[in-house]
C-alpha cells in the first residue's frame, strides 16, 4: 500500500471493542474505542489472539504505574490491516507478533547487540494518547494494548511470521516464550547436560521449563506452591518438582543434586524471598537468573562474604535477552519444527469479556496462560 492512500483512508476505529482499564482493581471494562489516524512509521492491527500475562495484573493492582484509561495486554499476534506514512517492510494481511520493545538499532545497546536494552525500545509504551472510549483520550498500555481488537503500533513493533503458522498460538511468542526460552538459552546459557531449577511455574516458568529442555539440561526441576501445577510442568519438560508449599525447597533441589545445588537456578516470581531460594540453590559458581518482575521496595539481601566466597553469577534477565527481529521468528520455527509446544502453555481459551475472570485465577496460582481469542470479522476484513 502507498502511504498517500494510508493517508487518504481515515482510520475505522468504530465498532472496535477494548477492555479499558480506568481505575486501579476496578474490573477492566469492555468498551468501544476509536483509534487516532496511523501517524508516521505506524502499523493498525487486527488481533487475534492476546495471552494475559502477569504484568497486565501489576499494572492493573497499580504494582506497575500505568495512566488511564488504558488498554492493557502485551502478548499478542494479528494481522496488518493499515499502514501508515514511511512504512516500508510491512504490507497488508502481513502476520505480525507483537512486541514491546521495539529496538531502534542505532542506540548504544542496540549497537552492543543487546536490543532488549534499547533506549528507545520502550518509547512507544509510553507515548501519548492513541484513541478514544466513551469521549476520554485513551492510552496504549505497554504500547501493545492487545486486549482490543485493533491496535496501532511502530512497525518495529510488530514482526513478520511464517504466515503457515497459527497466529493464535503465536501470540505467546510475543512476552511469556521469548521471556522464558531466551533467559535460558541467551542469558543463562545453559549448556547441555547442566542441571535447571526453575521457581515458579506460570506462562514464563513453563516456557523456561521448555527452553531448558531444548537447550538439552539433564535435570530440570520445576519449583511452585501450587501442586496443581506439576503435572503441566513435566508435560512441558520438568524432570522433577518440589512443592515449596510442603518443604523447604532449597533442601529439595540441594538433595535432588547431591546436596551440591544445580547448575543453573531461574527465578520467574519476582520476590525476595523466591530469588534468595534461587541464590541458596546453586550450586557454588552456579548462575543465578532473575526473571521475575520485583518491587522497587523489595530488597534482595544477600550476605556480602556469600557473594565472594560462593562465587556465583547473579544476573536479571531483561525480556529474555531478546532482539524481537531475530527471536520471534527463531521461536515461531522452533515451535513449527515441534521443538517448542507453545498448546501446552495454554491453560485456557476465553473471550474479551472474560478478561477479569482470567485475572482472577491468575491471582490464585492455578492458571499458567489464558489466552483470549478473538472471533473472525464477519466481513473478512483483514481475514487470514
Ligand atoms: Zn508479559
Ligand atoms: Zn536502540
Amino acid at each position: 500500500m502507498h502511504a498517500k492512500d494510508a493517508e487518504a483512508r481515515p482510520t475505522g476505529g468504530v465498532g472496535m471493542r477494548a477492555a479499558v482499564f480506568r481505575e486501579v482493581g476496578a474490573p477492566l471494562r469492555v468498551e468501544e474505542l476509536e483509534l487516532a489516524p496511523l501517524g508516521r512509521g505506524m502499523v493498525r492491527i487486527r488481533i487475534v489472539a492476546s495471552g494475559v500475562c502477569h504484568s497486565d495484573v501489576s499494572l492493573w493492582d497499580g504494582t506497575i504505574p500505568q495512566a488511564a484509561p488504558a488498554v492493557l495486554g502485551h502478548e499478542g499476534a494479528g494481522v496488518v490491516v493499515e499502514a501508515g506514512p514511511d512504512v516500508t517492510d510491512l504490507t497488508l494481511g502481513d502476520h505480525v507478533v507483537l512486541t514491546w520493545v521495539a529496538p531502534c538499532r542505532h542506540c548504544f545497546f542496540c549497537l552492543a547487540g543487546r536490543a532488549e536494552l534499547c533506549e528507545h525500545g520502550m518509547d512507544h509504551a509510553f507515548a501519548g494518547p492513541y484513541g478514544k472510549a466513551s469521549g476520554d483520550e485513551v492510552f496504549c498500555a505497554l504500547g501493545t494494548g492487545t486486549f482490543a481488537e485493533e491496535t496501532v503500533v511502530p512497525a518495529a513493533a510488530a514482526i513478520r511470521i511464517d504466515p503457515e503458522f497459527p497466529l493464535e498460538l503465536a501470540a505467546l511468542v510475543g512476552c511469556a516464550v521469548v521471556t522464558g526460552v531466551g533467559a535460558v538459552v541467551n542469558t543463562a546459557r545453559v549448556a547441555l547436560g547442566e542441571t535447571v531449577a526453575i521457581v515458579g511455574c506460570g506462562g514464563v516458568g513453563l516456557a523456561a521449563v521448555q527452553g531448558a529442555r531444548l537447550a538439552g539440561a539433564a535435570m530440570i526441576v520445576a519449583v511452585d506452591r501450587v501442586a496443581t501445577k506439576f503435572d503441566v510442568a513435566i508435560a512441558n519438560g520438568a524432570t522433577h518438582t518440589v512443592d515449596a508449599s510442603a518443604g523447604d525447597p532449597v533442601e529439595a533441589v540441594r538433595a535432588l543434586t547431591g546436596g551440591r545445588g544445580v547448575d543453573h537456578a531461574i527465578e520467574v516470581v519476582g520476590t525476595s524471598s523466591t530469588i534468595l531460594q534461587a541464590y541458596a540453590m546453586a550450586r557454588r559458581g552456579g548462575t543465578v537468573t532473575v526473571v521475575g518482575a520485583g518491587g522497587f521496595a523489595d530488597m534482595v539481601s544477600i550476605p556480602a562474604m556469600n557473594l565472594m566466597v560462593d562465587a556465583k553469577r547473579l544476573q536479571g534477565s531483561v525480556y529474555g535477552g531478546t532482539d524481537p527481529a531475530r527471536d520471534i521468528p527463531r521461536m515461531i520455527a522452533l515451535a513449527a519444527a515441534g521443538a517448542l509446544d507453545l498448546e501446552r502453555l495454554v491453560t485456557t481459551r476465553i473471550a474479551l469479556d472474560d478478561v477479569n475472570d482470567a485475572f482472577r485465577v491468575m491471582l490464585t496460582g492455578e492458571v499458567a496462560r489464558s489466552l483470549i481469542v478473538f472471533p473472525a470479522p464477519a466481513d473478512g476484513r483483514g481475514a487470514t
